[in-house]
């Protein structure tokens, strides 16, 4: 099936419209006519093989969702005309010991991620700026309906990624948890820690967003730029959730942990992060990371959310703006998810 689709024809060059091919639906596979797709950070990384060389012409996008319109002889778990949605992955090895306890996003083998990765059939995947994906129903996601449509999409990587760590670490009450960074990652996380219940905090670069930080949910929003936070809210934070894109100063950061708190970094700088060990050994501090969450437990966030009335704050824009979107995410102009109508994918 050849679908249309925006790519990357190269690492410095502007997303182009283009058409691709789609495999045949296996026995276990759905075919998704795609609505929406969210535009994440990890995008543009992949995209400009900030995180390493990658084949071209290349279509990214892992915040996915859409409705069934055909499924494999095998598929048990959906219907044609059901509401799904595809995340960061669409396979893994399934014998690992992490796939074997249900946690395929640690799949020891390397997950087969929606784009950029090697597929099963030795071709290279192509994500969700397309117009359908063929899919594995293992690796489909139930969107429920009082999610609006449009807004469900980040939910799958933006969503995931920030609910995982903030469940893994017990955000709730009595906790307080601060958010590095309020773009797509940061905004979800603010909602998602203070529909736990926990107290939160927004560290974001100025206070141009605060007035949205304090609706979205948060109890307190800083500015880091002037470095006094950093000395009034030292020894404070049981979790910090760092969603920041590029290299910033850990051991800043570091020092606002609690006794026994955690840092966890779930934004992808290419570069290494410097950490002065002895700011671990101050109040025995931890720091960790996450990537985003396994099948079941995307499941449980989007139920939650559906729960909870969470839906994440987007923008809608046609395929003609992605390349605009895009220098808008790397100036941290994003208010605070770009969203795609697949409508307006048309071919070169
Ligand atoms: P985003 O929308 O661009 O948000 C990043 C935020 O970080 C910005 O809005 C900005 O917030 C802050 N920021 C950006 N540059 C900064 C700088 N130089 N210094 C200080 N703060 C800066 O990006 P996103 O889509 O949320 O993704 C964030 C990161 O997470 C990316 O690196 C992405 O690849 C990664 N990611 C990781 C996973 C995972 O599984 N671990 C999953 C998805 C994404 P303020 O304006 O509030 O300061
Ligand atoms: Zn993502
Ligand atoms: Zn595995």
């Amino acid at each position: 099936m050849i679908v249309n689709a925006y790519a990357a024809p190269s690492a410095t060059e502007p997303l182009v419209p283009t058409t691709i091919e789609r495999r045949d639906v296996g026995a276990q596979d759905v075919l998704i006519e795609i609505a929406y797709a969210g535009i994440c950070h990890s995008d543009i990384h992949a995209a400009r093989g900030e995180w390493g060389p990658i084949s071209y012409p290349q279509v990214v996008g892992h915040e996915i969702v859409g409705v069934v319109t055909e499924v494999g002889s095998g598929v048990t778990k959906y219907a044609v005309g059901d509401r799904v949605g595809v995340g960061c992955m669409v396979n893994s090895c399934r014998e690992c010991v992490n796939c074997k306890a249900g946690m395929e996003n640690y799949c020891l083998k390397g997950n087969t991620q929606t784009y950029t990765s090697v597929d099963r059939d030795g071709t290279i995947t192509q994500g969700g700026y397309s117009t359908h994906i063929v899919v594995d129903e293992d690796f489909v996601l139930r969107v429920p309906e009082s999610i609006d449509y449009a807004a469900a999409a980040p939910l799958l990587c933006a969503g995931i990624t920030t609910y995982s760590p903030l469940r893994h670490w017990n955000a709730g009450p009595g906790k307080k948890v601060a958010v590095v960074g309020m773009g797509g990652l940061g905004h979800m996380a603010v909602k998602i820690a203070h529909a736990l219940g926990a107290e939160v905090t927004v560290l974001s670069q100025s206070l141009s967003k605060q007035e949205d930080g304090l609706r979205l949910g948060a109890d307190h929003y800083y500015a880091t730029a002037d470095g006094v936070v950093f000395e009034e809210h030292a020894n404070e934070f049981d979790l910090i959730i760092n969603t920041v894109s590029a290299v910033i100063d850990m051991g800043a950061y570091l020092g606002l942990l609690a006794l026994d708190g955690t840092l966890v970094n779930v934004g992808a700088p290419p570069e290494p992060l410097p950490i002065q060990v002895f700011t671990l050994f101050g109040n025995r501090r931890s720091f960790a990371g996450s990537g985003i969450g396994s099948i079941q437990e995307t499941q449980e966030m989007l139920d939650f959310c559906a729960e909870h009335g969470i839906a994440p704050e987007t923008e809608l824009i046609s395929a003609d703006e992605i390349n605009d979107a895009w220098e808008r995410v790397l100036r941290s102009d994003v208010r605070y998810r770009f969203v795609i109508d697949a409508k307006t994918l048309v071919t070169a």
